[in-house]
């Protein structure tokens, strides 16, 4: 494909911002491992978020998307996927896909990614973008993510990128023996994020700090 001139400076602008990003947002704020740091310099952000707000997609924090919902802030995306330690043979699993981009994320890092969305709007919209990238080896699902997707369990990951009160237990059921899974734990105006590591003798639970997400949403309620 040839790219008119016009685009190529549009496109490489991007990357520059990109490449930015991740020094300054992220590097500097301690993220270290390296796949990360390689997955949020690769994925192209700025499609992931609405046309008229794309010269603020490297900005440092999160973004509307529509009904009521946020694409994350570049930190916390890096943060949850470099706190679960997701090795390349990891099977994962998303609770919120909202624009795709975390989803984007995680497929750079597993082979394979499971993402459910409640809004379906945004859920069509997230697939439609994943699919035109070419990230094959992430699966959309239109749903309530509280049941999980029990068709691939066990999941080595799961990340819960909407604020809950309570981590729904088919998620603790369908997290593998060893896997993490990483969640906004709160109320709406107060939250930690939390890793769950599950063990033989049950779940060991870290904080990671004070967070801001959207909350929590169920079907039919
Ligand atoms: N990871 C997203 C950010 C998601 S914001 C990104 O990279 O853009 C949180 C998302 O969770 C929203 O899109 C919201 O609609 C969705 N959500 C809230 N409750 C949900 C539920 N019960 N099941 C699935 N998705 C849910």
């Amino acid at each position: 494909m040839i790219i008119p001139r016009k685009d190529k400076k549009v496109f490489s602008d991007f990357i520059i911002q990109r490449a930015n990003m991740v020094k300054s947002q992220l590097k500097a704020r301690g993220i270290q491992d390296q796949r990360v740091l390689d997955a949020m310099n690769t994925v192209p952000r700025h499609l992931f978020v609405p046309k008229d707000l794309r010269d603020q997609a490297y900005a440092d924090s999160a973004l509307p998307i529509g009904y009521d919902q946020t694409i994350s802030q570049p930190y916390i995306v890096a943060l949850m996927c470099e706190a679960t330690a997701i090795l390349p043979h990891d099977k994962v699993l998303e609770i919120g896909t909202g624009s795709g981009y975390q989803g984007a994320v995680l497929s750079q890092l597993s082979q394979e990614v499971y993402t459910i969305e409640i809004v379906s709007s945004l859920g069509k919209q997230a697939r439609k973008i994943l699919n035109e990238l070419e990230y094959n080896n992430v699966q959309v699902k239109i749903g309530d993510g509280y049941s999980g997707w029990p068709e691939h369990a066990p999941y080595n990951v799961i990340l819960i990128t909407a604020a809950t009160e309570k981590v729904p237990q088919p998620l603790i059921d369908q997290l593998a023996l060893k896997g993490r899974l990483i969640v906004p734990l709160g109320s709406s105006l107060h939250q930690e994020l939390v890793l769950f590591i599950k063990t033989e003798k049950g779940l060991k639970k870290e904080s990671l700090g004070s967070v801001v997400f959207v909350p929590f949403q169920r079907e039919g309620r």
